[in-house]
């Protein structure tokens, strides 16, 4: 049985080694994602390489500093300033970045081009998505509570700085959540004052933990299409073990299925 890894400081929420083990055992691949909970990257990239891990899932707080560990970096990984995947093969560690696809599997058949979208938060995941809706052509909206490091997103990826959140719940088509406002066990916050939607707009929220925060059912309940956490979570997961099978899985009804039924 091949061991792979996920890795982060703390990893006791992790759904990675669920969601991994349940796709590898429905693809008969002899293979177990095992959560290391690591402090020191140092300790960790000998163990890579002498356990021959062909895949590591890192989360927080590593996916900036293990970039200087790697011996090639994707492109898009590059551009994002982070890394959520490394794959060892031929004795070298290459670098990936499948938030960036997660992301792209939540806005699955939506259309965001020149769509006015409000980004909260200014961290790695916010990054990520900066990345992919520069791409898009959105017209992006950034908000943080330390707007410096939202005005630093607007340099690398375009667009504009909210200098509050009071009343631009009804501005904008799409409304995306990246700070862990709202996360287990402070479920009863918001990261926006007041929530007054319209049906027409889009609702996502990155978190995971709890799947429904109470943003997304404060959305729900006006008739806004909502995405939460846990689609962008498949899909990142989803991605990577299509690195290492080569499989395509992402379009996988059956996987997919699967999926969501194993985390629900
Ligand atoms: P991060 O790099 O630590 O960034 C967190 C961001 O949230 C920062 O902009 C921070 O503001 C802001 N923030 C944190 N606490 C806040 C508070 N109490 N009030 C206002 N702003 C606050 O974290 P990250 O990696 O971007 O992750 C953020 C969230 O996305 C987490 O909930 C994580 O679980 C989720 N996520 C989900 C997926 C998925 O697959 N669904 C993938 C990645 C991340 P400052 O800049 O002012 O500190």
């Amino acid at each position: 049985m091949k061991q792979n890894f996920v890795i982060g400081y703390p990893l006791k929420q992790s759904l990675s080694p669920l969601l991994h083990n349940h796709i590898y055992s429905l693809l008969n691949l002899q293979m177990k994602l095992e959560a290391k909970e690591i402090k020191n990257l140092d300790i960790l990239i000998d163990n890579i390489h002498e356990k021959n891990i062909q895949l590591t899932a890192v989360t927080l707080p590593f996916k900036e500093e293990i970039i200087k560990y790697l011996d090639w970096i994707h492109p898009t990984a590059q551009e994002a300033k982070a890394v959520n995947t490394v794959i060892r093969k031929a004795n070298k560690l290459y670098g990936f970045n499948t938030d960036i696809d997660g992301i792209a599997f939540a806005f699955k058949n939506i259309c965001l081009h020149s769509k006015k979208i409000l980004v909260i938060g200014a961290g790695g995941a916010a990054r990520a998505l900066g990345l992919f809706l520069k791409k898009q052509n959105s017209e992006i909206y950034w908000y943080n509570r330390n707007p410096n490091k939202a005005r630093k997103l607007i340099a690398e990826f375009t667009g504009n700085i909210v200098e509050n959140l009071i009343s631009v719940d009804n501005n904008f088509d799409i409304i995306i959540n990246t700070t862990p406002i709202g996360m287990y066990p402070n479920i009863s916050d918001t990261p926006l004052p007041n929530m007054n939607f319209n049906k027409s707009q889009i609702i996502f929220d990155m978190i995971y933990n709890p799947q429904m925060t109470k943003f997304l059912k404060c959305a729900e309940k006006q008739g806004c299409k909502i995405i939460t956490g846990l689609e962008m979570f498949i899909g990142q997961a989803l991605k990577q073990i299509e690195l290492i099978t080569g499989k395509h899985l992402v379009d996988d009804q059956n996987i997919i299925k699967e999926a969501y039924k194993i985390l629900m």
